[in-house]
């Protein structure tokens, strides 16, 4: 079963505690050993801009991109960045594990195009256009009176769009979210959210955003944050009933899996770290899933998406 887990905050956690390796990292959700034994394919791993430094936004991005890619160069025969479609077929043709790049928050672009144009060059390939507040290109959930995409952040979706660049509306306020919709010739993400219906919470998507991706072929990576997703102290089916509204809505290939790891303290019931992905999957066979679901949800919709835009 091919696992592509769209968000972990891995790298920000091992630079913050200064690990060695961010790949060989016990205390973290996520580390490589446990990836495999998951059973995980490839892993996004955001930067984002969470340190506590006077050091600007981008400043913060190229120097988490820095870390990261030492990191890789030391785990190369067992992990490798994907930058191409090519790059991306390769993986999944070999035993080989991969890593897609991501930035989380629209401010390390600082309101600069040639920003995404270096960031671009140190692998990354995706970015979510906000994080929870206002930024140069849009407004986060966390504002009360959200506006939408601004002239810049106009710019940086059309640029993203000539990249290649995976947009990711994860943590975007709904005037954003549409203005994005609309614009994008490609499909997006939203590589870490729930469903609203499920679960009241300004961090999750509803209805009709959902049916907004999947009208345009995007997708949708379910958490594992448990604040997200349900009722204090709820457990694994509490997924389920994310996963079943999602589907009843608009059928099972728009969603996939953005656990989030390293990026709270406070995972759902159950869940310990990454190796919770081969359990869960074993519990969905055992509550009947078809198999066609099950690996659409644990990777082919994600690999769909990365195909066509990368
Ligand atoms: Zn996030």
């Amino acid at each position: 079963m091919m696992i592509i887990d769209m968000h972990c905050d891995t790298v920000l956690k091992a630079y913050q505690e200064k690990c060695r390796s961010a790949f060989s990292f016990p205390s973290a959700h996520f580390d490589l050993s446990r990836m495999q034994g998951a059973g995980v394919k490839i892993q996004f791993f955001a930067l984002f801009p969470g340190l506590s430094s006077a050091l600007s936004p981008y400043r913060q991005a190229i120097l988490l991109a820095d870390y990261f890619g030492e990191q890789l160069q030391k785990n190369s025969g067992i992990i490798r960045l994907i930058t191409s479609r090519q790059s991306l077929l390769q993986v999944i043709d070999s035993p080989q594990r991969g890593a897609l790049l991501t930035a989380e928050g629209g401010e390390v672009l600082e309101g600069n195009l040639r920003k995404l144009g270096i960031l671009y060059q140190r692998g990354v390939r995706s970015l979510c256009l906000t994080w929870n507040h206002r930024n140069e290109i849009a407004d986060g959930a966390a504002e009360i009176k959200p506006e939408g995409l601004t002239l810049f952040g106009r710019q940086v979706v059309k640029e993203m769009n000539n990249l290649g660049m995976v947009i990711d509306l994860s943590h975007i306020a709904e005037p954003g979210f549409w203005d994005v919709l609309e614009l994008s010739a490609y499909p997006v993400l939203a590589s870490h959210s729930n469903s609203r219906f499920v679960w009241e919470h300004a961090r999750n998507l509803t209805d009709d955003q959902i049916r907004g991706i999947a009208q345009r072929n995007g997708v949708v990576g379910l958490n594992f944050v448990a604040d997200f997703l349900g009722k204090p102290g709820s457990g694994p089916e509490q997924l389920l009933r994310h996963i079943d509204h999602i589907c009843g809505l608009v059928g099972d290939d728009y969603l996939g899996f953005g656990s989030d790891f390293d990026g709270t303290d406070n995972l759902l019931t159950g869940i310990k770290d990454v190796t919770f992905f081969s359990e869960f999957i074993a519990y969905l066979y055992k509550q009947n899933y078809k198999e066609t679901t099950i690996r659409k949800l644990c990777g082919e919709n994600v690999l769909r998406l990365l195909q066509e835009i990368l």
